[in-house]
């Protein structure tokens, strides 16, 4: 096999399907011109990356090797993002560049540290400013903003917009639309993201633009293009608004040692959409399956944010690698379906937001308890997400599943998180969870090293561990915290057999989407 057929055998292609008639025709009218602005935003990410990316593309789409089409356009360039970017194509470009091409070539991060500080305090503030790429001239440093360097990509950009927007009805979504476009022209972000936030009642959610600073691996301070077409789920918006109303009543799940005070404020909003196009930075490698912008901090302090769960990446992920993980390391005996793993993923994000916030004392729980805090409030959320559905299923918005289906989407998810790694603070909490459910005798593991799940003590064992997690967040010393975390998030045997069994079960997927 070559290395880009390994590398694309990892993601499973699959459809991530849209009912298109829930949209109205003036909608679906824009949808290609919406689907040709985004991919606009691809070709400012891969000039974003190499500045030899954007020709090399066009000759690479023209020419005859399909496997390499295929390569490039699920990682948008010739580097393979599941190896640190590393060339698969050495004749086409070498390994990614650390610093993409937001700097002059070959300048690391103490070279261009040493060359801004000779530099005034406004030439600086320039250039490390997020939307501007770094270049020299005449042997100084200069700043170049993003509206002026990709100025002619952005008007091909705005013009698609334009088209899309003249056949748009819903007045906000057109206004969004146009205002987006030449904030990008002009360099305006931040009020154009809050409108973004703002805009809460339209069919679509359409996120573009630079966001990200994961590609800039020198200074950590360039964003990249990438974008999102979503069509709103208004119905199960209507059920998180339900659970919103209910943040009081669902905090009672939660106990509370003496004093404790859970966050005011509460949820933040959250939105349920379907993905029917993504582009940029958001289609390479690993998908998307939920995203929380803009990162802008005045937007986000003065007007708030939008949390956006992806139903239909989430359940092609899951019906590909979560669920057939579950099959695989139990024989066959355990089926996970997607809607309760959907809820409890939803029921996580709302747990962040209940239980102990403050300590008696007035102290955040989340300086209280020093390195251990982000494993613990992780292994919490889990804990209550699964408690609210145990309990309040059927209630102030939650929806009501058996133990069963609960607790096999449940497993299924623990090995999920576990493969991506068990020592960072989602997998930690995951081994804590499993463990924990172990010793209970709700986790079997057969002598052949398979697993079986019992439910007669879920609830409890559920309820249980998240009277030691409340009381850990609410009282207990760093110390202590740290013990407990040493103490359960250890990986035994059984579970790195288990992952070795994973090996050639996909790791993600590539959509491919409605038309
Ligand atoms: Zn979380």
């Amino acid at each position: 096999m070559t290395r880009a057929a390994e590398a694309l055998a990892k993601f499973k292609t699959i459809e991530v399907g849209y009912d298109l008639t829930k949209l109205t025709d003036d909608i679906r009218d824009a949808l290609p011109h919406l689907i040709a602005a985004l991919d606009v935003v691809t070709d400012i990410y891969l000039r974003q990356q190499d500045e030899r990316l954007p020709g090399l593309w066009k000759k690479v789409m023209a020419g005859a090797d399909e496997e390499k089409k295929r390569f490039y356009n699920r990682f948008k360039g010739p580097w393979d993002q599941l190896s640190d970017y590393a060339t698969v194509y050495p004749d086409d470009l070498p390994d990614r560049a650390k610093g993409c091409a937001f700097y002059p070539d070959g300048m690391d991060a103490a070279a261009l540290e040493a060359a801004f500080a000779k530099l005034s305090a406004a030439e600086q503030e320039k250039l490390r400013d997020t939307y501007t790429v770094v270049r020299k001239e005449g042997g100084k440093l200069i700043a170049i903003p993003y509206h002026e360097y990709h100025r002619a990509d952005l008007e091909r950009l705005a013009g698609h917009l334009k088209k899309a927007a003249a056949l748009v009805k819903h007045a906000g979504l057109k206004k969004y639309i146009l205002n987006r476009a030449e904030g990008l022209l002009t360099g305006k972000y931040p009020e154009t993201e809050a409108e973004w936030v703002k805009l809460t009642d339209a069919p679509l959610e359409l996120v573009f633009g630079p966001f990200e600073v994961y590609a800039d691996g020198v200074l950590g301070l360039k964003s990249t293009y990438e974008g999102f077409l979503l069509a709103v789920d208004h119905e199960k918006g209507a059920r998180l608004k339900e659970i919103e109303n209910n943040l009081d009543k669902l905090n009672a799940a939660f106990p509370m040692p003496a004093g404790a005070k859970p966050a005011v404020g509460g949820m933040a909003p959250m939105v349920v959409a379907h993905e029917l196009y993504a582009s940029g930075e958001a289609y390479h490698g690993i998908m998307t399956s939920a995203f929380n912008l803009p990162n802008d901090p005045w937007v986000r302090g003065n007007v708030g944010w939008k949390q956006v769960m992806i139903y239909n990446i989430m359940q092609a992920k899951f019906k590909t690698c979560t669920s057939v993980i579950a099959k695989r390391i139990s024989e066959g005996r355990i089926t996970a379906d997607f809607d309760p793993y959907f809820f409890f993923v939803l029921m996580h994000e709302v747990s962040h937001g209940l239980g102990p916030a403050y300590r008696a004392d007035g102290t955040k729980v989340a300086s209280a308890i020093g390195s251990a805090y982000t494993t613990v409030e992780e292994a919490k959320a889990d804990t209550g997400g699964l408690v609210l559905l145990l309990k309040m299923g059927g209630k102030y918005g939650v929806p009501a599943f058996g133990k069963r289906p609960l607790l096999d989407s449940f497993f299924a998810g623990l090995f999920r998180s576990m493969r991506f790694g068990v020592h960072e603070a989602h997998g930690g909490a995951n081994v804590i969870e499993y463990n924990w459910m172990k010793e209970r005798g709700v986790i079997e593991v057969k002598p052949d090293g398979s697993f079986e799940t019992h439910d007669a003590n879920f609830a409890k064992a559920a309820d249980d561990l998240l009277e030691e997690l409340c009381r850990i967040e609410a009282a207990a010393t760093p110390d202590e915290a740290a013990a407990f975390v040493k103490k359960w998030a250890h990986p035994g045997k059984d579970i790195l057999d288990a992952l070795e069994k994973l090996k050639d079960i996909p790791i993600d997927i590539t959509p491919i989407y409605t038309r």
